[in-house]
């Protein structure tokens, strides 16, 4: 899918101030970032912005902020490991207004080449979230130009990503995307729209409720589609199998049926388990060492729950991905928390990591689960944004990408 939106190699930012939305929501533990990839995507937009000889104000959210602006989600370690990152001091505004007095007088002394950060744009509530015209003019205010990079925010019409866009635009000024936001939207939409065939997708996670409408979607655009996880167990329910204890959406079962003759119709393959690794229960705590065994998909007993695909089902996923060309993957394969129950997710993760094919992981917890187990360089693409690509795999169009300028 080509993205006919404005980049920003297609925008002048010499001598201009530049907003630049970016998704700097690290996780944090005592106060320290636990993982930089998000500050180290968001690098290559600002080192450009940079270059051009624009005035560099950087804006972004962290955590769900829910009662209100604290320290501990302030963006100030942001500010810190940007600065080493970037090697120039990132100068941040840590007034819990995020715009106002103090960002404004940051942004008048800026010269070019310097970089502000703004405070976490949830500390202005509602008027963020709710996409608030008051606080997205204030924000314009401090720019003329604005890049959004924020890749996994960009499911949101939040003031920070849509609403700052129109006052943008209402006093003249451009409003672009960033590579990362291009470089997501190049491989996930590709991957979609275009891909190099045989397209195989695997779905997994715990609900098939999350995922009705990636299943629909990407079962019309794929060759293959996978299935594994908690969701594997209410279409092996919908077959007519006993599924014992097994995660289930009773009031998913006849969707499930739908997709399954959706794919018979189409001429799909819908893989699911063969077999399963069962115990007595869920694990708890989650990485409690637990006693399992594994049965063929259709012998659950009642009194079990299936936890992980077992051997041949893994062996059956590694075998579709061996023969694909594209591969997306959402979702892990079992409860991979606990190493004994993660064996699945690993071999899928394994067979993408050893293939030729373009393979794609839609962030979340499948991302996670490949950063863990140390595939990560192997991998084709790994988004920086779980809601964000699971809503591109439905189809929709996210807000982030439409309001930046057509080219
Ligand atoms: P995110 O929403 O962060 O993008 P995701 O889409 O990768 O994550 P989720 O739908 O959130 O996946 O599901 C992940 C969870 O599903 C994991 O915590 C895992 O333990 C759980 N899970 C996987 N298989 C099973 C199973 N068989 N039974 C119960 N839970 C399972």
């Amino acid at each position: 899918m080509g993205l006919n939106k404005k980049s920003v190699d297609d925008i002048n930012v010499a001598g201009k101030r530049v907003l630049v939305r970016c998704d700097f929501n690290v996780p944090l533990k005592n106060g320290e970032i636990t993982d930089e990839t998000r500050i180290k995507a968001a690098l290559p937009t600002i080192e450009k912005l940079l270059k051009d000889g624009g005035r560099v104000i950087l804006c972004s959210h962290l955590g769900k902020v829910k009662n209100g602006p604290n320290e501990g989600e302030s963006l100030a370690p942001v500010a810190k490991r940007l600065s080493e990152k970037l090697g120039r001091e990132v100068n941040f505004v840590a007034d819990y207004n995020v715009t106002g007095e103090a960002a404004t007088k940051a942004v008048e002394e800026m010269k070019e080449g310097d970089v502000v950060l703004l405070q976490n744009t949830r500390f202005r509530g509602k008027e963020e979230t709710k996409n608030g015209e008051e606080f997205s003019k204030e924000l314009a205010e401090l720019a003329d130009v604005y890049v959004c990079d924020a890749f996994g925010s960009s499911h949101r019409a939040h003031a920070s990503v849509a609403g700052v866009t129109d006052c943008i635009r209402a006093k003249g000024g451009e409003c672009a995307v960033g590579y990362l936001m291009q470089k997501e939207i190049d491989f996930l939409g590709n991957a979609v729209e275009n891909p190099v065939r045989p397209f195989v997708a695997i779905l997994g996670g715990a609900k098939v409720a999350d995922k009705l409408n990636v299943i629909n979607n990407l079962l019309e655009k794929c060759d293959t589609l996978i299935i594994g996880g908690g969701m594997a167990f209410t279409f092996l329910k919908a077959k007519g199998y006993e599924i014992g204890k097994s995660l289930v959406d009773e009031e998913k079962i006849d969707y499930c049926k739908e997709m399954m003759e959706k794919a018979e119709k189409l001429g799909k393959k819908l893989l699911l388990p063969v077999d399963t690794v069962i115990a007595d229960g869920f694990p708890n705590p989650i990485d409690a060492e637990i006693e399992v065994s594994t049965v063929d998909a259709d012998k659950i007993p009642a009194d079990k729950e299936g936890l992980d695909i077992g051997e041949k089902t893994a062996a059956l996923y590694a075998d579709a991905v061996k023969s694909a060309k594209t591969v997306v993957w959402n979702g892990p394969m079992g409860v991979f928390e606990n190493p004994i129950l993660a064996k699945g997710t690993i071999a899928v993760a394994k067979a993408l990591a050893e293939t030729d094919a373009t393979t794609i992981i839609g962030g979340g917890d499948s991302a996670a689960a490949v950063n863990q187990l140390g595939f990560a360089d192997k991998m084709s693409h790994i988004s920086t944004g779980g809601g964000a690509s699971l809503e591109f795999l439905e189809g929709k169009e996210l807000p982030g990408v439409v309001a930046a300028d057509d080219k």
